[in-house]
């Protein structure tokens, strides 16, 4: 379960300062899928940055799991983050690792021994369609086929949540749908609730439960998908 609790944030100070989010209130319950919408600038990224603190807010508190990460910080932070993965638009692949190597760093970061790493990364690429391709580099990859490795490195440390920040907005419509597929799967299958922001409706009529719009910095709605796109 996620949960933002008057959460505000601003960047910057005086005459200059944004404010990003305004008094954000948002639940998602444990397994669920959530999607944030909203015009760019509207406070999409910042929002999905602050549940596993990559920004931290201004004001309010975040819990993931029963856990207020907002209290925490240094390495008690790097234990919390460990339970959340997250994709990204551009998917932030190292491009001088191959396929392996990357769904197997955060693994490496954690300190795990070279036969817990294979054990885990085999069976992620084998799930994310990519097992053949272990041994090739981000540059020789799809769109799609990276977002797919950025995936399977997401999940490697086993998180019960996963963020995602429009993970489809550079891929193509068909390419784009196997990805949402794929999604849902590991919501279905794993349990794992994912949290995911866009600019785009299609993403979130095909695989929210819930969603939530943001203007400005504030929630304005949420409501069921069918709900949403059936009110007048
Ligand atoms: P979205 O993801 O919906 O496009 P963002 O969360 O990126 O929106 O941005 C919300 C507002 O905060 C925008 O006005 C943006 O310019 C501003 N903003 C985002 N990041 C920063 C930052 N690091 N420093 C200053 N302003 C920022
Ligand atoms: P070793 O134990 O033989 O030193 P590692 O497990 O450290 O091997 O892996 C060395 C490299 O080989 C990894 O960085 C990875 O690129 C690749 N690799 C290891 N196991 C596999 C596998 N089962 N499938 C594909 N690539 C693998």
């Amino acid at each position: 379960m996620i949960e933002l609790s008057n959460v505000s944030k601003t960047y910057g100070s005086g005459e200059s300062a944004v404010h990003a989010l305004k008094d954000v209130n948002l639940r998602v319950p444990k397994g669920t899928i959530h999607g944030v919408i909203g015009l760019s600038g509207a406070g999409k990224s910042t929002l999905i940055r602050c549940v596993n603190l990559l920004e931290r807010p201004t004001q309010g508190s975040v819990t993931v799991d029963g856990q207020e990460m907002t209290r925490l910080s240094g390495s008690a932070l790097n234990q919390a983050r460990h339970r959340i993965g997250m994709i990204f638009q551009h998917f932030n692949l190292l491009t001088t690792r191959n396929v392996y190597d990357n769904v197997a760093l955060p693994l490496e970061l954690m300190g795990e021994k070279r036969s817990v790493i294979k054990e885990r990364v085999l069976p992620l690429l084998e799930m994310v369609g990519l097992a053949d391709k272990a041994q090739q580099y981000p540059a020789q990859l799809s769109g799609g086929q990276k977002q797919r490795v950025a995936i399977a490195r997401a999940l490697a440390s086993k998180p019960n949540v996963l963020l995602c920040d429009e993970a489809t907005s550079a891929l193509d419509p068909q390419t784009t749908g196997s990805i949402l597929e794929l999604l849902r799967d590991i919501n279905q299958q794993l349990g794992i609730t994912i949290l995911l922001i866009t600019h785009e409706m299609e993403v979130v009529k095909s695989i929210c439960y819930r969603v939530s719009l943001i203007s400005n910095g504030a929630l304005v709605e949420d409501a069921e998908v069918g709900d949403f796109f059936t009110a007048p």
